[in-house]
């Protein structure tokens, strides 16, 4: 099967590197087009990744290394890479103002180019799905109001969420999954710098340091999972009302991983450690069902000792796609207490994006 060629917009940054390192050797997707501010326009990408490779995924390829990086804020040039064949889709990895964001996203969707996001800009929009590939498949299934509402014949755009809830989002969906209501929870997320981008956080605040605040993102952690867990109804995904969740964001000094404390209270059926162990471990889903090329086996992995999941031993765990658990253990003011990790710019940004983009793949959308 010929590869299917992809662009990447912030080709250059922390989960753009990402994407590059992590489609290097894709079974279904090739980069053929890659683009970032001006600063970078006209360059050849190692050149404009010189002196700032981080991907943790591993190197770019040497056909990428000569790629010309576009301008993605100039739609002709994707457009002129479309047409030649070169980008059935992007990737946005963009990091600059959320309206310029949300405007150049609907651009290329409207050019008939599908938008893969890690931005928050689309986040909220009602006809755009906010997908864990793992928790709301069926969210992809707006795609055809969204394309009749805005006009849009071949383009759509789907995102994906905030990095840091993924370290516990799809735990609770397995629970919710096996009959368990979730009323409240408490989670207090220590997060690694590089979800702040490159540079991200100056040495001088992060060395020997916590930063107790991470500006938007407790309102995210506690807004995004009600989206995720709604349903479709009238061409709108309607969130729902519960769990109610209050969050305590920090920055903390590791360079990949966010770990997140949880307590929940579950409603009047409460499962036992046993039986939540038992679900976590047991979990599946639909990329797992189709044995999609970027998803983990075992999509939540339950670690016994009494010190894990720790970024530096777990945050790989499964291509980095896993979610590791552990510390479960009754809550004295809820009812169960755990300990989540997941990888950020893979599982939380990169990865994901890939995981929805080949489950996008498999329901016919690119
Ligand atoms: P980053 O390291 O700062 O990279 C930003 C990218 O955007 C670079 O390629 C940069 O190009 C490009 N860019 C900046 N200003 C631009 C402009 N005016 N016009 C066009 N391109 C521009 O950020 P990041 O951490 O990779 O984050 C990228 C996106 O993913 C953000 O929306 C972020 O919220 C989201 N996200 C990040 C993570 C994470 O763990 N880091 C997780 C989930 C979601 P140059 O190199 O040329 O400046």
């Amino acid at each position: 099967m010929a590869k299917i060629p992809v662009g990447v917009l912030g080709a250059t940054g922390m989960v753009g590197q990402q994407y590059i390192a992590l489609l290097a050797n894709h079974p279904w997707f090739e980069v053929k087009y890659a683009a970032a501010s001006p600063r970078s326009a006209g360059k050849k990408y190692k050149d404009a990744v010189a002196g700032r490779w981080n991907a943790s995924g591993g190197d770019y390829q040497k056909e990428v290394g000569e790629l010309i990086v576009g301008d993605a804020n100039d739609l002709s040039q994707a457009a002129a890479a479309f047409k030649a064949g070169n980008c059935a889709f992007v990737f946005s990895a963009l990091e600059m103002g959320k309206d310029e964001i949300r405007a150049l996203e609907e651009a290329y969707a409207g050019a008939g180019i599908p938008v893969i996001s890690n931005a928050s800009a689309h986040r909220w929009t009602a006809d755009v799905p906010m997908l864990i590939a793992e928790v709301n498949p069926d969210h992809v299934d707006i795609i055809p109001a969204q394309r009749k509402k805005r006009g849009w014949d071949k383009g759509f755009i789907a995102v994906k969420p905030n990095c840091s809830i993924q370290s516990y989002m799809t735990p609770l969906y397995a629970l919710i999954k096996a009959g368990y209501e979730i009323k409240r929870l408490t989670v207090t997320t220590l997060q690694a710098v590089s979800g702040a981008g490159y540079p991200g956080v100056p040495s001088l605040d992060m060395i020997d340091n916590i930063v107790p605040y991470i500006g938007g993102e407790e309102e995210k952690s506690e807004q995004e999972p009600l989206k995720i867990l709604g349903s479709i109804k009238d061409g709108a995904i309607i969130s729902v009302t519960e769990p109610k969740i209050s969050a305590h964001c920090n920055r903390v000094p590791v360079v990949d991983g966010h770990t997140a404390c949880v307590s929940l209270e579950f409603g009047p059926k409460k499962p036992s450690i046993d039986e939540v162990k038992k679900i976590w471990t047991s979990f599946k889903s639909l990329p797992q069902e189709l044995d999609l090329p970027m998803a983990p086996k075992q999509p939540i992995i339950v670690r016994e000792e009494n010190d894990r999941p720790q970024p530096r031993k777990d945050r790989d765990a499964d291509k980095a796609m896993a979610v590791t658990v552990g510390r479960i253990r009754p809550c004295n003011v809820f009812d169960l207490r755990f300990v989540g990790l997941s990888h950020n710019t893979v599982r939380g940004a990169a990865g994901g994006g890939i995981l929805n983009a080949e489950l996008l793949k498999h329901k016919g959308y690119i």
